[in-house]
């Protein structure tokens, strides 16, 4: 078994708080932890995961999803499958309500430990309460679409609009989040040419 999986089943476990794994109506509601793509090199984290989430156990699978979805494969080319995905808390809040401090910071052991494993070279922060858990930092609609240093997990943060139908159904906030998107891509094309240029600098010549 690896880390990573040894970490899931910790987190399936987790009954911390008294929203893990509860029964609703006769119904259990699984804690979610992430797509599990240890590969990828970019890391987004949301809040928590919703209705969707629980019944399919993965995050980002419903609406606000499928909103992110679409614009990365627009503006990135890529697909889900090209991040690893995870959210600051993994569990459903009953009636989507705010998260609790308690619930964030029992939850944070998570997060830590996947960015250890994973060791992202960006993470994504998708809306407000992500950025504040990851960056301690408030006023996402200020600082969308920024480079932020993180000193705890040592890597840039990008705080992105949460891509809920919210957001993306009022075309203001929808063009914010394309744009960061653009922003994330020069990004990423600059830590691909230092890549290139190191990968160059550091190969032997041939005599
Ligand atoms: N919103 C989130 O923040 N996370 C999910 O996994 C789904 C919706």
């Amino acid at each position: 078994m690896t880390e990573l999986e040894k970490l899931r089943d910790e987190c399936l476990a987790c009954r911390r708080c008294r929203i893990g794994g509860v029964l609703v109506a006769g119904k259990f509601l699984s804690n979610v932890f992430s797509n599990m793509n240890e590969q990828a090199k970019i890391m987004v984290v949301g809040q928590n995961p919703g209705g969707y989430e629980v019944e399919k156990a993965e995050p980002f699978v419903g609406i606000s999803g499928k909103f992110f979805d679409q614009l990365v494969a627009e503006v990135l080319g890529m697909t889900r499958k090209d991040f690893y995905i995870s959210n600051c808390v993994r569990c459903f809040s009953p009636g989507n309500r705010e998260l609790l401090q308690e619930e964030l910071d029992n939850c944070r052991v998570f997060l830590d430990k996947e960015v250890e494993i994973v060791k992202p070279k960006v993470i994504l922060a998708l809306g407000g309460p992500a950025f504040k858990q990851i960056t301690g930092m408030r006023g996402i609609m200020k600082h969308h679409g920024e480079l932020v240093f993180s000193p705890r997990y040592k890597v840039f943060i990008m705080p992105l609009l949460h891509p809920s139908p919210l957001n993306m159904n009022r075309p203001d906030n929808r063009k914010l989040f394309y744009d960061d998107l653009w922003k994330l891509r020069a990004y990423l094309d600059k830590l691909e040419d230092e890549r290139l240029a190191t990968k160059v600098a550091t190969t032997p010549c041939e005599k």
